[in-house]
């Protein structure tokens, strides 16, 4: 597979005391190396079951799942270092700073503290680094979320809705972030149930609906010919 990562087929329901929910039925996906490929759906679509699957979080029913050309959740082991994820928003203490966290967080992964200097120019924190992070904007938390992904310097980062919440030039920042990511050789994956962040941030988009791939390929040519999917699932 010369995907970076691939879904075929992927299957997941929840069985719970309310009832039975299909989350994913069938659901496919490949992300080409190098890529911002945006995952887009509206809330309750399967984004976020898929991710948590992918991740070996929850269990799939069924399908084939691969990262950096290895099987899930088989190969996550040896993977797991190579992939950065944000899946749910990470709680960080208010009254450490950005440095402090990011240094916390690299002696438990194993990380070299030289590296942590790194992550904080690359995500625009450097200015801010030994301010409390209470005192930071939901832009600037989201970016240290991002750097502490980013330690292990991973070949593929997944993000769960990073630019959720983020005003106009949040939604900016984030994308130069991803370009400068993505032009140091790194592929990103990332989830939004927003079209206008998909549009600006990614190069490359899957669109999901109930479970099941609707449309992929590059954002314009998506958006070109699969303007009555998206508006039909209201994206
Ligand atoms: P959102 O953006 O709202 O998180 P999503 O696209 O990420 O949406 P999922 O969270 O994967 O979608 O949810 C897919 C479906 O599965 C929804 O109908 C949701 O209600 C259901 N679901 C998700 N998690 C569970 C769970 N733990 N138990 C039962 N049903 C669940």
């Amino acid at each position: 597979m010369s995907a970076v990562l691939e879904i075929q087929g992927l299957r997941k329901t929840y069985r719970s005391r309310r009832g039975v929910r299909r989350a994913l039925d069938g659901f496919d996906m490949a992300v080409e190396a190098g890529q911002v490929h945006g995952f887009l759906g509206p809330n309750g679509s399967g984004k976020t079951t898929t991710l948590r699957t992918l991740l070996g979080l929850i269990k799939a029913d069924g399908g084939r799942m691969s990262l950096l050309g290895r099987a899930v959740p088989q190969a996550l082991p040896e993977v797991a270092g190579q992939v950065g994820a944000i899946v749910e928003s990470p709680q960080f203490f208010g009254n450490f700073s950005a440095r402090d966290t990011l240094s916390l967080l690299a002696d438990a992964g194993g990380v070299p503290q030289s590296r942590v200097a790194e992550v904080l120019e690359l995500v625009g924190l450097r200015d801010r680094a030994g301010e409390r992070v209470k005192t930071y904007s939901l832009g600037l938390k989201q970016r240290l979320a991002v750097g502490s992904a980013l330690l292990k310097n991973p070949r593929l980062l997944i993000l769960d809705e990073p630019a959720n919440g983020l005003d106009p030039g949040g939604i900016r920042e984030m994308r130069t972030l991803m370009r400068t990511l993505a032009g140091s050789g790194m592929t990103v994956l990332l989830s939004s149930h927003i079209l206008g962040e998909i549009q600006l941030i990614c190069d490359s988009v899957t669109i999901i609906s109930a479970g099941r791939r609707v449309a992929a390929g590059t954002v314009a040519d998506v958006l070109a010919r699969h303007a009555t999917s998206a508006v039909r699932v209201r994206v």
